[in-house]
């Protein structure tokens, strides 16, 4: 077949295979992007070379396009791949694998009957790279990396909503540094920077997967946990002050020792919006400072 010159050199992948799902075509730009030949694979099974291949989303949607003729589309987002194959060089310390939008249709033979699936490939390591970036912008703190005001706000909303609805617990923890102003002051605000870069890193190295921590201002911090009442979100609050506390911070050789002080909230129904629920929160933290700062207070 002469189209088989075109096929095998555009910019896209092209597997055919049968429902055996053994190969029964497997384009240049496959055997260049997987290192594996024509020659190894055709008559193969594809799940021998690609085991993950073999998952329950894929091979429904095989069988609905055998049944039905119609088009799939994976993963949807450019997040994904179906097949697993390195990405280019330049992308490969941001994803292990080349992101991948697929296109499974039908091939129909004499009898008009679908007989084999194509698969096309593009590979979308680029735009996947953008949008992971654009996120980033979008929803992190420069300085610290940590989350910013912004995606605090719209998780601390949907928090809110999900445990208004299902009656669950969940606690927001205000951090604020103690006289930050007086170690910019006399370390530069250089150092500040790495104060806080390092009060960051001290909490999220510290908490669940599940919680949020946002810098939610200069030298103040957020913190979510979700299904955690107020005796686990002061626990929590206590070791971090513990840990602030006690990091080995020099500046010219002489020790530096930095505090923090914290306001906690735990949701209860009579919270209406996040505006009360940050209010009173704030007014705990402030309670904190008031009272001679390093500690941690509960909003009442
Ligand atoms: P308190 O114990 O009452 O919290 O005292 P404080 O000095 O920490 O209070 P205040 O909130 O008045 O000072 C915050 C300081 O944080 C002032 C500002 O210059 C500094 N700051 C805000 N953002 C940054 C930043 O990105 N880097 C550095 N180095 N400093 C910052
Ligand atoms: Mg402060
Ligand atoms: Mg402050």
């Amino acid at each position: 077949m002469e189209e088989n010159q075109v096929i095998d050199t555009v910019d896209t992948g092209i597997v055919i295979f049968d429902r055996e799902y053994s190969a029964t075509y497997w384009n240049g730009w496959m055997a260049a992007h997987t290192q594996i030949s024509e020659n190894e694979i055709l008559g193969r099974s594809l799940f021998d070379f690609f085991p993950k291949l073999k998952n329950p989303r894929f091979l429904r949607s095989c069988k609905a396009v055998f049944a039905f003729g119609n088009l799939a589309f994976f993963p949807q987002d450019p997040y994904g791949y179906l097949f697993s194959m390195k990405p280019v060089e330049w992308f490969r310390s941001e994803f292990k694998f080349m992101q991948q939008s697929c296109t499974i249709g039908p091939i129909r033979g004499e009898g008009k009957e679908i007989e084999r699936l194509f698969v096309s490939i593009r590979d979308m390591t680029e735009e996947a790279a953008y949008k992971k970036k654009l996120v980033a912008l979008t929803l992190n703190d420069e300085l610290t990396g940590s989350y910013n005001r912004r995606f605090l706000m719209n998780f601390l909303e949907d928090e809110l909503y999900r445990c208004r609805r299902y009656n669950r617990p969940f606690s927001v923890i205000m951090m604020d540094i103690d006289h930050f102003k007086k170690i910019n002051d006399t370390c530069g605000h250089p150092f500040g920077d790495e104060v806080l870069k390092l009060f960051a890193s001290t909490v999220v190295r510290n908490m669940r997967k599940s919680n949020r921590f946002a810098r939610y201002g200069g030298e103040e911090f957020v913190c979510v946990l979700p299904e955690t009442d107020s005796e686990g979100g002061v626990g929590f609050a206590e070791k971090i002050r513990k840990l602030i506390e006690e990091l080995p911070l020099s500046y010219k050789q002489s020790q530096v020792k930095i505090t923090s002080s914290f306001g906690v909230i735990t949701y209860t129904d009579d919270i209406n919006d996040i505006a009360t629920l940050m209010k009173k929160v704030d007014d705990a933290l402030y309670k904190a400072k008031e009272s001679g700062r390093n500690r941690v207070v509960v909003a009442n």
